[in-house]
């Protein structure tokens, strides 16, 4: 394999445990990485069944391996494995990021901050309006990060009472945060004065379809899809067009990996080295990625 480091037997070992793992751009988005950095590490991925993500877990820590990921569907269940759990990602209620520290396996969340880092490339976050569809794991990381950022977080989720609950734990936090049932009319109160969209639901993954009708987008609008198969989903390319700045959701997937892979090695890697692995591997050309 092109630019492969020696293997040797002081390599340390980073694996990805999930399912399904076989299409994750994590391997070679961190392995891209560890190449340009020259560390003797290697980032492998491991499909894990629910029912035996408990010796996986075990495994990380006899065989001395590094640091992980989760994802789908361990990213709540592995927290009881863990012999720590950082504050952030205890509130989210979910792990994305394991380091093994000398045989203590202690659980991190960098998916909010990613978000994060990938609105603060295009815009500033502090004082603005957004309005957050979803309320599902990765909405939880974001508006959590979010919330005593922003003046005014406005969640959206299909099932009202998720994104209700959400709000009302995050009250307190130094922004007005509320929760409502998506629908059309609740989008169009909501976005009429905003100043920031994010889509952090799974409609538009490997579909065409857009939880946002057209003639709700306008110029002056930022526009944050977290999904990034395909990279401009629906909702992008219909942002584009109404002159939104637009932001994709391989931005977050490289700065969320960017995060984790600082706890792991201690140095913060080059992130376009990262993304521009990721769009490789997605089959997209690089002009095409910008934006
Ligand atoms: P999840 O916990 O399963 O949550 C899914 C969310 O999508 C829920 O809010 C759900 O609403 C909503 N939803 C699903 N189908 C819907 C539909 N037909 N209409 C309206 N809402 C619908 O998943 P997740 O972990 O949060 O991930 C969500 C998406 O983000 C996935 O596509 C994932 O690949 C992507 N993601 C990207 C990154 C990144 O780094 N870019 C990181 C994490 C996740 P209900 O509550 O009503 O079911």
């Amino acid at each position: 394999m092109e630019g492969l480091a020696i293997i040797d037997a002081s390599t340390r070992v980073l694996c990805l445990i999930g399912k399904p793992v076989r299409h994750s751009l994590s391997p070679v988005m961190h392995n891209a990485a560890i190449r340009a950095l020259n560390l003797n590490f290697v980032y492998v991925a491991f499909e894990v069944e629910p029912q035996d993500l408990g010796k996986a877990v075990e495994g990380i820590r006899s065989l001395g391996i590094g640091g992980a990921n989760v994802t789908m569907p361990h990213k709540i269940e592995v927290v009881k494995y863990l012999d720590e759990v950082s504050e952030d990602a205890r509130k989210i209620g979910a792990v994305n990021t394991i380091v093994n520290e000398g045989g203590t396996l202690k659980g991190y969340n960098t998916d909010g901050v990613g978000a994060l880092k990938s609105l603060e490339m295009f815009t500033d976050v502090d004082g603005k309006k957004v309005v957050l569809l979803g309320a599902g794991g990765a909405a939880r990381a974001i508006a959590y990060t979010l919330s005593g950022r922003v003046s005014e977080l406005a969640i959206l989720n299909r099932t009202e009472e998720k994104a209700v609950n959400l709000a009302r734990n995050l009250a307190n936090n130094g922004s007005t945060v509320r929760g409502m049932r998506l629908s059309v009319r609740n989008l169009e109160n909501e976005l009429r004065d905003a100043d920031i969209l994010i889509n952090a639901t799974s409609v538009g993954m490997e579909s065409n379809e857009s939880l946002v009708p057209e003639h709700l987008l306008r110029p002056g609008l930022v526009v944050f899809d977290i999904v990034y198969r395909p990279l401009h989903t629906k909702l992008l390319r219909d942002a584009m067009k109404a002159g939104c700045t637009t932001i994709d959701g391989l931005w977050m997937l490289v700065l969320q990996g960017a995060e984790s892979f600082k706890l792991w090695t201690g140095h913060y890697p080059d992130i376009r080295i990262m993304r521009n692995a990721a769009l490789k591997a997605l089959g997209v050309e690089e002009n095409e990625g910008e934006g």
